[in-house]
């Protein structure tokens, strides 16, 4: 296990969480670690959305994985004299049809796992996976076909299916645990405000602390949408937790790598 406490501690710079041309990212991994290395980082970790039982635009398909660790390791043998390299994967959880604690993830040499919900089952159609995780107007598209639009129950759905994938286990780190609340704040305004969205929020807040979990301030929505995940609101909360925190910034793209880490290291009062 990677000691993340130490790499942060020593205000080195690092990202472990990022797409590349085997998932939705928009480059090469190669192009990653170059920037990576021009930028000064000391540790850079490649996170492809993990392969699903079914086909997703997003996700890596189980037939490209051996080319991804090969690519890896070619990388590591090049720039691992320049740069610390690591090999996860973004894994997606399914309820009981798929997830990290999945017994085919540890047939993979994974350096560790980032466990995430980006998909939640249609209340009209049962048994699909829908993503809830794209942008805005695909999303209210798919509340009316696959959730009748209502908003209340989608966002009960996504919390309870992160504290199910918490309680599975199999993971290490929590990819931006509250993300349902950017789009469901466009749906309707002021819905993060609501005492029983933020019991949801504090349930599974406590869900992570209860299994010592990493917990990821991912910056990837802050230059477009000036928004963390998880929320600013909740920064006073991770900053008395005894949890540990990474910034990730979840870039697809190379040059995005380092995008608003600056500015959540100063709001969680780190630097
Ligand atoms: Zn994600
Ligand atoms: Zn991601």
């Amino acid at each position: 296990m990677i000691d993340f406490d130490k790499i942060i501690n020593t205000g080195n710079l690092y990202n472990f969480h990022s797409h590349t041309q085997f998932c939705d990212g928009h480059a090469p991994m190669e192009d990653f670690v170059k920037e990576a290395i021009a930028e000064r980082f000391t540790d850079y970790g490649f996170s492809p959305h993990s392969p699903i039982p079914f086909e997703s635009p997003c996700n890596m398909s189980m037939a490209a994985v051996d080319m991804y660790i090969n690519e890896f390791y070619r990388l590591k043998n090049m720039y691992g004299d320049k740069i610390n390299l690591y090999m996860s994967m973004e894994i997606d959880y399914l309820g009981t049809q798929w997830g990290p604690a999945n017994e085919y993830f540890d047939t993979l040499p994974l350096d560790y796992r980032i466990g995430s919900v980006h998909f939640i089952p249609s209340f009209n159609d049962s048994g699909k996976y829908i993503d809830i995780d794209g942008r805005y107007p695909a999303f209210k598209q798919k509340m009316g076909l696959y959730f009748n639009n209502d908003i209340k129950s989608v966002v009960e759905c996504f919390y309870n299916e992160t504290i199910s994938m918490i309680e599975a286990g199999g993971f290490d780190i929590i990819g931006h645990f509250d993300k349902i609340g950017h789009n469901a704040g466009h749906f309707q305004e002021g819905i993060e405000n609501e005492d029983w969205y933020n019991s949801l929020v504090m349930r599974t807040f406590e869900a992570i602390m209860d299994h010592h979990l990493i917990i990821e301030v991912n910056t990837k929505a802050y230059t477009e949408h000036n928004r963390f995940f998880p929320n600013i609101r909740y920064f006073e909360m991770l900053k008395k937790s005894r949890a540990t925190l990474l910034i990730n910034s979840d870039a697809h793209y190379p040059q995005l790598i380092n995008s608003g880490r600056l500015e959540a290291l100063k709001l969680l009062g780190l630097i």
